[in-house]
């Protein structure tokens, strides 16, 4: 079966890249920004705001629809993309991630994640081979593997037995895809031949671990590969360190996705230590709590300082908020608890991510990452007004 993925590395500056991967659903260019679909949906958005932001690909959580609707039900209305009305490229999760951080009453074996929902307490169990069948049913362009998720902070020893369990995972999920691949699992459902699955490098903040865990992602074999278990409360310089360190193990021509991060400085730090794709509730969840990110840092929309602000948002954003609302009535929005203040900050801040992506591919083609980078940092650095 034709593999529908393919990535290509078009430029580099420094260790930034610029890259593009192909998908069964349309072509993304990285780095890469994903919003997050958490149910299907990008919380307070229609399709064709994210379209007019500049999305290019979304995030969808295999644990929430597995849950509800439940991955049958869109497998049988032809797959996710089908039923949500987005016919561009879209990444799942694995499941694990909200496995260990939402569920109910979980215990981890080595066949999988024994959890009761969080809905309804009904109990399920997540294995690598289910994470792999139902991610095939939903049909997303990209699928990850399940792994375990380590807390931090967590000792040497802990983090090397959850970093083996993970490559152990890993491994199943790779032959399970591929059966499905071949035929030989043609019961399962799958709804995207071309999907492509990629790998997670786990092992904590120890650099010797994460080199074991590349390797060994890289010997099972992905399309691509993300670095899983940053961004929960590790010093930020530690965090740096790991991504740049892991990205250098990883295979040049392959994309590199870090998961759950971050800020937007997180960006611009970890594309110049090599990554290529990113996810992150932050500009959609800080929006419905009115932070909004601008090219001058933070604000909190709901302070006082804007009762009678006519200016927008953000003057250098081009957004339909920014071109059509001020700070006034965006504050009033919110103060009044009403859904359009959600929506439009929701838009803006996503615009800001994305915006913030296209002029990153830009330094980087034209060879000036380095420069935008310290200007970018001294920017969003020089206030964070409100917070
Ligand atoms: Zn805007």
């Amino acid at each position: 079966m034709p593999n529908g993925f393919s990535f290509a590395l078009l430029g580099a500056d420094g260790a930034a890249r610029l890259g593009e991967f192909r998908t069964p659903h349309g072509v993304v260019q990285t780095p890469a920004f994903m919003p997050v679909g958490t149910q299907g949906s990008v919380k307070a958005m229609r399709h064709r705001d994210l379209e007019e932001a500049g999305a290019q690909i979304i995030l969808g959580n295999t644990y929430h629809l597995y849950l509800r609707p439940g991955d049958p039900l869109i497998g049988r209305r032809g797959g996710l993309h089908r039923f949500i009305g987005w016919p561009h490229p879209i990444l799942t999760d694995s499941g694990g991630y909200q496995v260990f951080s939402l569920a109910d009453r979980r215990k981890i074996t080595e066949d999988g994640a024994d959890f009761r929902s969080h809905l309804d307490g009904s109990p399920h169990l997540l294995t690598p081979e289910a994470a792999v069948d139902i991610q095939a049913r939903l049909g997303s362009d990209i699928a990850m593997v399940l792994d375990e998720c380590l807390a931090y902070p967590a000792s040497r020893d802990e983090a090397a037995h959850s970093m083996e369990r993970s490559v152990r995972w890993a491994a199943r999920c790779r032959t399970r895809l591929m059966e499905i691949r071949d035929g030989s699992a043609s019961d399962v459902g799958a709804t995207n031949p071309g999907q492509a699955q990629f790998g997670i490098v786990q092992g904590g903040v120890f650099q010797d671990l994460r080199d074991q865990s590349a390797g060994a992602a890289i010997d099972i074999g992905f399309e691509g590969y993300a670095i899983g278990g940053l961004s929960v409360g590790e010093p930020i310089d530690l965090m740096y360190a790991v991504v740049a360190d892991t990205a250098r193990r990883l295979p040049e021509g392959q994309p590199r996705y870090l998961m759950g991060a971050g800020t937007p400085a997180d960006l611009v730090e970890c594309v110049a230590r090599g990554i290529d794709m990113f996810d992150c509730v932050l500009p959609t969840r800080n929006a419905r709590n009115g932070q909004l990110f601008t090219s001058e840092g933070r604000i909190n929309i709901k302070n006082a300082r804007y009762a009678e602000d006519d200016g927008p948002v953000d003057p250098a954003c081009h957004c339909y908020t920014c071109r059509t609302h001020s700070r006034a009535y965006l504050r009033h929005l919110y103060m009044a608890g009403e859904m359009t203040a959600g929506a439009l900050n929701t838009l803006h801040n996503l615009s800001f991510y994305l915006d913030t992506m296209q002029r990153i591919r830009d330094a980087i083609s034209f060879r000036t990452f380095d420069r935008f980078r310290q200007e970018f940092l001294r920017s969003a650095s020089r206030l964070s007004l409100d917070s």
